[in-house]
């Protein structure tokens, strides 16, 4: 297990009872990358990451965090560990300010909490109450808190789920920021265009294991995927045809129409096409 891995893991397993949630996940990310793993609903990615954190027990596997095992894991190791967990926070009469002040003490190296609530977003909301918060503010609140401590690997689980388009966009300019910084981090999402945009590399889970680790651009062979080109006949009918060579048939349809050919598109499956197929095989 290299210095420059942030997380190594073998062989991990975790049942519930009979059930068997995580079932042999190897995997491993690197100091300074941005990592999200990707599964359906019940894939084993929350128990697996929450073994990661050194909030679940695991039943076999070899676990390295920053160089410690999670399950052995002081308050110096905590302390170097951010951590944003599924669910919003509340803390009943407090305010957003004094919430963000009383985490930053836990911490010997915090971040200055007015900057902190600043950039997840929530300056004017710096006196609220934090159970009057939106849905959306609090998983805001949710990040401030896990980046207070200015942690080297920061655990994102399900970031966004109810933010709005533009607080998304301001959460990946966030996420930017930290891994410009330096900060490993590791997302779940169900959003794959965040996948896309942030992760240097994405995992993908289903039934317990990891089916592929790849970057977006190159999962489940995405880019030998064949093109679609498509075009409207002059009776307006949509023609397409898939096809490994869209510049040659461009050209073709160029020939055979005087001027511009209409409607035409030429479009590559989505990382979204991409993993609903691989999650679909199984
Ligand atoms: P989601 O996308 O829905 O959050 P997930 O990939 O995070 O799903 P997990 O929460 O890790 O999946 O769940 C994996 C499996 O383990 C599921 O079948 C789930 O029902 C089961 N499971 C998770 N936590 C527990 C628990 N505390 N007790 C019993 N079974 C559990």
């Amino acid at each position: 297990m290299g210095d420059e891995l942030a997380i190594s893991v073998r062989g991990l397993r975790k049942s519930y009872g009979g059930n068997v949630a995580v079932a042999g996940v190897d995997l491993e990310v690197h100091r300074g990358e941005v990592f999200a793993l990707l599964g359906p609903n019940g894939a084993g990615k929350t128990t697996t990451v929450e073994i990661l954190e050194g909030y679940r027990n695991r039943d076999d596997g070899e676990v390295s965090v920053l160089g410690v095992d999670p399950a052995h894991a002081d308050a110096d190791w905590r302390s170097r560990v951010g951590i944003v967990l599924q669910g919003t926070g509340e803390f009943d009469e407090l305010t957003v300010a004094e919430v963000v002040h009383h985490f930053a003490a836990f911490y010997p190296n915090a971040d200055d909490p007015d900057k902190v609530i600043a950039r997840v977003g929530l300056d004017a909301k710096r006196k609220a109450r934090t159970h009057s918060l939106s849905g959306g503010q609090k998983r805001r609140l949710d990040v401030a808190l896990g980046i207070i401590g200015r942690p080297e690997l920061l655990f994102l689980d399900e970031p966004t789920t109810g933010f709005d388009p533009e607080a998304r966009r301001e959460f990946w300019e966030l996420i930017r920021d930290l891994s410009a910084a330096g900060t490993t981090i590791l997302l779940t999402t169900h959003y794959l265009d965040e996948a896309e945009s942030l992760a240097d590399r994405v995992g993908v889970i289903s039934g317990g294991t990891i089916i592929d680790v790849s970057t977006p651009a190159l999962l489940g062979g995405r880019q030998s995927a064949l093109a679609t080109v498509s075009w409207r006949t002059p009776d307006g009918a949509l023609e397409q045809i898939e096809t490994a060579t869209p510049t040659a048939v461009l050209r073709e349809l160029a020939e055979r129409h005087d001027g511009e050919v209409p409607g035409l598109t030429v479009t590559r499956p989505t990382l979204e096409d991409i993993y609903l197929k691989m999650i679909g095989h199984r």
